[in-house]
């Protein structure tokens, strides 16, 4: 099995992958489960109510496919090769693109393809598309660890990566998990601008402005205009300051360079985007999920916090 393991590996960076790494699919460790419902229990999923649901799912893959016995993990890099200017509306990095939901699927499909025609086993591509504990797996296949800020950390290369997962019936052998930790560091927790790290590595969704900017509908919390700085959509300041992120280099997958309409939006342009106008920007971004209301919304936050008259 350690031949078809080797080849899956290098069928993975053939397509493009920066990491792959293979875990044991079963069921989630005891303290794992238990810090997640204690997340769940303190109400820090906030608006994203889809947190709770299929629990159980979440803490076995076995249950996303009859006869799982690996859950192989996967690492593509967005972090951009030109970043917006300064001064412009700020997306997170991930955003900057086409959307990775697309992206991924279309290279997870031929990895799966290729486990299919190799060994005619049964393999499930999983991106965002699944109640799955990416990160844990993540770690668990050796591909990292996870921060403070609740992001997966890839020793050398940073945390500006997406994660993919293929469960597969095939029987693999398991990667060491990772067992690195963020030691004394605390950078994260210090330049969070809403507070919404702590010690326990929970991230407050009710106060973190990347779940507020994307997941929230209706009206903003009137202190977030406070802290967002001139973010619009996302935030990536835990990731920025992060100091395994001073490693990070751009991004070889051509689909997640921004366009120079994205790279030239302005505030204003944001607060009077049409629907059009949204879908010609967006409809192939992951920014398509805050919907235009969403992005308006947050605009026009930003805009009466920077004293910027809007164009009406
Ligand atoms: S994304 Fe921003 S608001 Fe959310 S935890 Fe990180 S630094 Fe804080
Ligand atoms: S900034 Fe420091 S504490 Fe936060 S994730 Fe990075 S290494 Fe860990």
């Amino acid at each position: 099995m350690q031949g078809i393991a080797h080849a899956i590996k290098e069928h993975a960076a053939r397509l493009g992958f920066d990491a792959c790494g293979i875990a044991e699919a079963r069921q989630v460790e005891p303290q794992q489960r238990h810090c997640y419902a204690r997340w769940l229990e303190r109400g820090f999923n906030g608006c994203m109510d889809w947190a709770a649901r299929y629990c159980d799912v979440r803490d076995n893959p076995q249950l996303l496919l009859d006869g799982a016995r690996s859950v192989i993990m996967l690492a593509l890099n967005y972090f951009p090769h030109r970043l917006q200017p300064a001064g412009a509306p700020q997306f997170a990095y991930y955003a900057y693109g086409r959307d990775y939901h697309e992206v991924m699927r279309e290279r997870m499909r031929l990895l799966a393809a290729f486990i299919a025609q190799s060994t005619g086993e049964t393999a499930r591509c999983c991106v965002d598309t699944a109640p799955l504990r990416e990160r844990y797996w993540a770690q668990q296949a050796g591909i990292g660890f996870i921060g403070m800020n609740n992001q997966l950390i890839i020793p050398g290369k940073g945390s500006y990566f997406f994660l993919g997962a293929i469960i597969t019936t095939l029987a693999l052998p398991a990667d060491e998990p990772c067992r690195l930790t963020c030691g004394e560091c605390r950078a994260c927790l210090k330049t969070c601008p809403a507070h919404a790290l702590s010690e326990d590595a929970a991230v407050d969704a009710r106060r973190c402005l990347s779940c507020l900017t994307i997941e929230q509908r209706g009206q903003l919390p009137s202190w977030v205009g406070q802290v967002m700085g001139n973010r619009v959509y996302g935030c990536d300041a835990c990731q920025q300051c992060c100091p395994h992120n001073r490693a990070a280099q751009p991004t070889s997958v051509v689909d997640f360079a921004p366009s120079s309409d994205f790279l030239n939006l302005t505030i204003a342009e944001l607060c009077d985007l049409s629907p059009e106008r949204f879908r010609s920007l967006f409809a192939h971004s992951a920014v398509k999920r805050t919907r235009v209301e969403g992005l308006r919304r947050n605009a026009s936050l930003l805009a009466a916090n920077l004293g910027i008259t809007k164009p009406h």
